[in-house]
């Protein structure tokens, strides 16, 4: 019901609900008061936030499930089946390996964390993380027990499987021709079940925003405020520089419409925090607004969720600068060299979820010989940082997405071109 003269579109909606959502956090944060605190705040904010997000994680493993099958079969060549999974992985490390580079360059010319006085922060409860080797990241992507993928939602294990499974359907022929429609009727309904979840999406977006800035006062801010802004620009860089300038370089896409297109999927990501449960939305946008195939998308947007961390890798080089300053340790170039593949090395093993990136973090640290009690220092204000990194993570999941199916032909321009594409039935 958005053009046909009553009420408004979804996106407005969910819009109006961020901003109202952090309007009415702010305030209930200043008022401070017990019963709102417990009783509005923590419980029916925190309640109504945490059934849409439980909601967007139950569409995550059926859906992908579902359309990547539905993908495979459909592209039914092997050969641009492996050129769209590498095509789509080394866009992936090279975006993260860039966003990391501009960060801790960024991170360097501006030099957060300089004279930082550590008295008064309590750095104990701070525990590490030992660092996953590449061999051993590799060697999980083959799943023991598929259900237990599938139940414990290891996207990458998901994706092994189903595209296995898909190769072994399509080596069927005429036999599989039952199968795969009854395959292509469960996308379209897990695609009706996403688009009920996200009617409650105004008011999921509402609490969940509201709690947080409720939640999280100013006083957290002001003394890290160095590396929340070097932190902050440096995403920013990426997300309206860096990744436009790709989409268009390399895909000859308008970034204004992209842009503009993701908008709901960035809102999601930055209310939850978490690009897995993310993925129907940012699949339903990349599909019926962006215009690309579903056989594309399918495949890239659940891949990206995760292994490809633009926003996340950023966090790491600023915050690794940040700490190097406050400790007054020298890195040098091999210290940073380590950071950056370090850092996309954690991106590409590591599920996103909400907060992984600062328990990744203490990895990178203790790589470069780092304390990594440090992490107390940028702990408040992460949470924020958060919201924000992964909706950067989201849209370079997004544009790479783009990219490679323009590459192979797979993108629908008249979608692309068409300002109301999936605004007007969402
Ligand atoms: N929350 C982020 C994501 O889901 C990961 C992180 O940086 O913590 O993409």
């Amino acid at each position: 019901d958005t053009h046909g003269g009553h009420g408004m579109s979804l996106t407005m909606k969910i819009m109006i609900a961020m901003g109202a959502g952090i309007v009415v956090g702010v305030i209930f944060n200043q008022i401070n008061n017990n019963f709102i605190n417990t009783q509005i705040v923590a419980g029916l904010f925190g309640m109504i936030g945490k059934m849409f997000v439980n909601a967007l994680k139950m569409l995550v493993v059926p859906l992908v499930f579902f359309s990547l099958l539905g993908g495979v079969t459909g592209i039914g060549d092997v050969r641009v089946l492996g050129r769209v999974g590498t095509k789509s992985f080394f866009l992936y490390l090279a975006t993260t390996a860039l966003a990391i580079t501009i960060a801790i360059a960024l991170a360097s010319l501006i030099g957060p964390g300089k004279g930082f006085d550590m008295q008064g922060i309590d750095t104990s409860g701070v525990t590490g993380r030992e660092a996953p080797t590449v061999w051993s990241v590799f060697a999980n992507i083959v799943p023991t027990n598929p259900i237990a993928a599938f139940a414990n939602g290891e996207m990458l294990q998901v994706i092994f499987y189903t595209v296995v499974l898909g190769v072994a359907v399509l080596m069927l022929g005429a036999k599989s021709e039952g199968f795969i429609a009854a395959c292509s009727y469960m996308n379209d309904l897990m695609m009706k079940v996403v688009a009920i979840v996200m009617h409650f999406a105004p008011y999921g977006v509402f609490c969940l925003i509201a709690k947080t800035f409720a939640e999280q006062g100013i006083g957290l801010f002001l003394p890290v405020m160095a590396y929340v802004i070097t932190l902050v620009a440096a995403l920013f860089i990426h997300l309206f520089i860096t990744l436009p300038t790709m989409l268009k370089v390399l895909a000859g896409l308008n970034p204004l419409t992209f842009m503009r297109k993701m908008r709901p999927a960035q809102i999601f990501a930055f209310s939850t925090a978490s690009s897995n449960a993310t993925i129907p939305v940012t699949y339903r946008s990349v599909t019926e607004r962006v215009g690309v195939d579903k056989s594309i998308a399918s495949f890239c947007i659940p891949f990206g969720a995760t292994i490809n961390m633009d926003g996340t890798a950023i966090m790491q080089g600023v915050a690794t600068v940040f700490l190097a300053n406050v400790y007054a340790i020298d890195l040098g170039l091999g210290g940073y060299l380590t950071v950056i593949g370090m850092a996309v090395l954690a991106s590409i093993g590591t599920a996103g979820v909400p907060g992984v990136g600062l328990v990744m973090l203490t990895m990178v640290l203790s790589q470069v010989g780092l304390p990594i009690e440090g992490i107390a220092i940028i702990l408040g204000v992460d949470r924020l940082m958060d919201m924000i990194r992964t909706a950067v993570n989201i849209t370079g999941d997004a544009v790479v997405t783009s990219i490679v199916a323009k590459g192979e032909g797979k993108i629908d321009l008249d979608v692309f071109n068409d300002p109301d594409a999936g605004i007007v039935d969402d």
